[in-house]
């Protein structure tokens, strides 16, 4: 045996955990053999071993002794194998062995002497028991058959204690063999448990080919994790339940699998049922049926990833909300240092990022907050010190702070648990402002910005509380006369710009402690406050009819309003503000009644009168449906031919309670309420009606109020009520006073040439009492002018009255209108109208107005001699 093996030897002693028998056993052949081979080259002995190749005994002797002696190293590496070993020649006689198999078998060291023959080894192992109920023939058979084979065989004897021995068995050239022995009994314990341990498992575990990847053990848990059949699972490869992407990664892990650590990692791996997992796989290298396997146990942690995963989505969730707050917010530990706080709570307190850290201290943050200005009370160290006080307390609380610079934040703290808190901080300037802003224009007026009713209504009832203390105050109400004219024919910007010019003037009449409010439209209202009433509030009424009577200059148009004021003084006329309100709104109405351009005091009577006009109101509008109205017709004459040239129709209304209501009483309430309307349509379809029972041509002449002309359908109720009762639109005539001209607009000059295109005959009534008569007398040609009572009653005695029915009656003839003088009483007014040149006379001297029923008999008598009518 030479160096070189020796030295293998040695080596595959001192890792002999690793080497397997065979191995093992080869070396210890092939050294053998060598050794032969080259005892035989010396040409000694090998010459008389003959055709078998086999050394001769006394070589063989020679040959051991020079194996010991000449390397002791070899001998050394031999007795110190894990292994037992032993070495017989072709004549079944030992050549060598070592300690170990002596022990493993029980023989005592004189059986380990080279040329024990095999047999005697056999029964001494036999008696001690290794073999039980063997006989040696038995066994030695057995072995004999083992030889004749002539081929490498390992085998395992159970030994007479139990243990497990295995033996490798190679045959020599020389037909003898060597034989290595281990005892495998731990081993063999270790494998079963290894198994056990492996197939039931509740972990899911494989081993698979560090080489060709394929499984090659699956165990049970795997399965039914997986739901992969074995058979499957054996045929897949590793790359086969992973995603084609993590092929390389997956070769990578592979590679880097060691035996001597277990390696994890995270995987996607798909089941049987196509589903996707993840998993950790811990893989450690072993040795598997002699091939370089992996060893892999997997944990499915797909639910685990997926709470990890929500409760992130959770996180970043609850960040966006956080950080999307208008309210800044920010949470402190039990040591009062920040854990986190959003974007906005930076923003109100202008932190720098340094300082929105978590950690950082709240006493940091509230110095600079101080610095930024953003603290309340007069004393910035005193501020700190209540806060830390505050958030000390671990009680929920919520404070408005207003800062120096004017900013006001409400912060809202609330403590947890554990200790700390969080806090919420709204900066609410902005909203403070636009409530406050909201709250002006409740009790504002947009257009003018004074005061509106309702705050109004607020300054009365707290001054009204004075009042009882005796401190006079009086309310006035105006209104600006000629105000919708001006709207109307000017247009709203102007009209707006008026009001506001008004109002300026308003406000520049009253005194500091005064309230000028509007009240919408062109109605404004003042609370004046002072001792001397009603002396005050005359000045300050006689001073608004003065500055609002002045001409207004609107963008060049020059403008004249004027105004209306009612008085109301507290706490003679009312002690609460809807009295007081309602009660100048009287006063004004008086004013307004008397003439405009003037002021009137409440008085109580004012308030009975509203009560009786209310009370007829509400009878009014049942009237009509009552049948309440009657039409009585009044003849008029022509002084011409002294004859009876028609009638005009004036309505009574018989009142259930109160009898005949007069005309001029019921008249103007129904046109404010809007009820002449239907009650003057009944007057005319009436009055066509009754007509048309007279002989032809007797007229008839039917009052139109201008409320009339303004509703739409006026002409086509003429034509209707003209058709219904076959009058000849020649013999009906329509009565109107000039305020239909005054509301003049085209529409109602369109819809008097629409009348008079009819064949209707158009009538001025009242005429000389309005101040520009004459020239409305221009605008449209009128058949006829009526000479308004007050003229002919002073016509006597008065001799401008004469005289401007001297130009009347001139114009008439020479426009060639007809002139009808009313209200003609005397026979020394005929006369006078007769030397005038007047046309047509009515009054009493002739008939008054009589019912329906007495016409036809007044027709009669107007047909009898010229005296009737004189
Ligand atoms: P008016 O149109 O000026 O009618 C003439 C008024 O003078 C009538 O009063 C009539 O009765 C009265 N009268 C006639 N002759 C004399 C007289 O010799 N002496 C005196 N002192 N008075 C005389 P009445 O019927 O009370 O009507 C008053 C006003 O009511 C009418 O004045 C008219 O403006 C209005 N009115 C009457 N009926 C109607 C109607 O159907 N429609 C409209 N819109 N107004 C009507
Ligand atoms: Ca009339
Ligand atoms: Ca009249």
């Amino acid at each position: 045996m030479h160096e070189l093996l020796a030295k293998q030897l040695a080596e595959a002693t001192r890792a002999s955990g690793d080497i397997d028998l065979a191995t093992l056993t080869r070396l210890v052949s092939n050294a053998y053999d060598e050794a032969d081979r080259k005892q035989r080259g010396k040409g000694s002995a090998s010459a008389r071993a003959g055709t078998t190749g086999l050394p001769a005994s006394a070589d063989r002797e020679l040959l051991v002794a020079e194996v010991k002696t000449q390397n002791l190293r070899f001998e050394t590496a031999v007795e110190n194998m894990t292994q037992g070993l032993c070495m017989f020649d072709g004549e079944k006689k030992l050549i060598i062995c070592n300690r170990h198999w002596l022990d493993l078998f029980g023989l005592p060291a004189a059986l380990g002497k080279p040329g024990t023959s095999f047999r005697m080894i056999m029964e001494a192992r036999l008696a001690n028991g290794h073999y039980p109920g063997r006989t040696i023939d038995e066994l030695l058979a057995e072995r004999e058959s083992i030889h004749k084979e002539r081929k490498a065989k390992t085998f395992e004897q159970r030994l007479r204690d139990g243990r497990v021995v295995q033996t490798y068995h190679q045959p020599m050239a020389d037909g003898g063999w060597v034989a290595t022995f281990e005892d495998v009994t731990d081993r063999l314990r270790a494998e079963a448990s290894f198994r056990l341990l492996f197939d039931s498992n509740p972990v899911p575990m494989w081993v698979y080919d560090r080489g060709t990847l394929r499984f090659l053990a699956i165990n049970d848990a795997a399965l039914a994790h997986y739901g992969y059949s074995r058979e499957q699972f054996l045929s897949m490869t590793l790359l086969d339940i992973r995603p084609a992407e993590d092929r390389e990664r997956a070769l990578q892990y592979v590679r880097s699998v060691s035996e001597t650590y277990v390696t994890d990692r995270a995987w996607r791996h798909y089941k049987a049922d196509g589903s996707e997992i993840y998993v950790l796989a811990y893989g450690r290298a072993l040795t598997h049926e002699g091939r370089d396997a992996v060893l892999c146990a997997v944990v499915d942690v797909t639910e685990r990833r997926r709470a990890v995963y929500e409760l992130r989505t959770q996180n970043m969730r609850f960040e966006a909300a956080i950080e999307n707050m208008t309210q800044g917010l920010a949470m402190f530990d039990g040591e009062r240092r920040l854990i986190v706080c959003n974007r906005r709570y930076a923003e109100v307190y202008s932190l720098p990022p340094e300082l929105v850290r978590p950690g950082t201290t709240h006493r940091q943050i509230l110095e600079h907050r101080v610095a930024a200005g953003a603290y309340s009370g007069p004393d910035p160290a005193a501020y700190i010190q209540s806060r830390i006080v505050n958030a000390d307390e671990a009680k929920p609380s919520t404070k408005l702070l207003e800062f120096p610079d004017g900013r006001a934040v409400v912060v809202s703290h609330q403590p947890m648990p554990g200790g700390g808190w969080v806090s919420t901080h709204e900066d609410i300037t902005e909203r403070r402002r636009a409530e406050a802003r909201i709250e002006h224009m409740a009790r504002h007026d947009a257009l003018t910005d004074l005061p509106n009713r309702v705050l109004l209504r607020e300054e009365l009832e707290q001054h009204l509380g004075r009042v009882r203390r005796s401190e006079p105050l009086a309310v006035l109400c105006l209104d600006l006369d000629h105000f919708k004219a001006v709207n109307d024919s000017l247009g709203h910007p102007l009209g707006d710009a008026l009001l506001q010019a008004a109002a300026s003037r308003i406000r520049t009449c009253v005194g500091d402690a005064d309230t000028v409010a509007r009240l919408g439209g062109d109605e404004f209202a003042i609370l004046q406050v002072a001792a001397e009433q009603p002396n005050s509030a005359t000045g300050l009424a006689q001073r608004l009819v003065q500055a609002l009577g002045q001409p207004f200059d609107l963008s060049g148009h020059q403008v004249v309003i004027g105004t209306s004021v009612g008085i109301a003084l507290a706490p003679f006329d009312g002690n609460d503000p809807d009295q007081l309100l309602k009660n100048a709104d009287m006063g004004l109405y008086r004013a307004k009644a008397d003439g405009r351009g003037t002021f009137r005091f409440f008085e109580p009577e004012m308030d009975a009168k509203m009560k009786v006009r209310r009370a007829l109101e509400v009878d009014l509008r049942k009237a009509l449906g009552n049948g309440e109205f009657e039409l009585f017709y009044q003849p008029i004459v022509n002084l011409e031919h002294n004859q009876l040239s028609g009638f005009e129709a004036l309505l009574r209304w018989h009142h259930p309670q109160r009898g005949l209501v007069s005309p001029a009483e019921f008249i103007p309430l129904a046109e404010e309420i809007g009820l002449i309307i239907p009650i003057g349509e009944w007057a005319l379809r009436k009055a066509c009606t009754d007509a048309k029972l007279w002989p032809d041509p007797i007229m008839v002449a039917v009052n139109l109020s201008p409320v009339q002309f303004k509703s739409k359908n006026l002409v086509s109720t003429v034509i209707s009520a003209l058709a219904s009762s076959g009058l000849p639109p020649k013999r009906l005539e329509v009565e109107i006073t000039e305020t239909v001209l005054i509301q003049d607009n085209d529409t109602t000059l369109a819809v008097l040439h629409q009348l008079r295109d009819l064949g209707v005959r158009i009538s001025m009534d009242d005429f000389g009492t309005g101040y520009s008569s004459l020239s409305y007398l221009r605008r449209f040609p009128f058949d006829k002018i009526k000479i308004d009572r007050s003229f002919i009653r002073d016509l006597a005695r008065r001799d401008d009255s004469r005289s401007i029915v001297r130009a009347v009656t001139g114009l008439g003839s020479s426009l060639g209108m007809v002139t009808t003088a009313e209200g003609v009483e005397t026979d020394e007014q005929l006369r006078l109208l007769r030397a005038e040149g007047c046309t047509q006379v009515q009054g009493f001297l002739f008939s008054p107005p009589k019912p329906l029923r007495e016409i036809a008999e007044l027709i009669e008598k107007f047909r009898g001699p010229a005296r009737a009518v004189a």
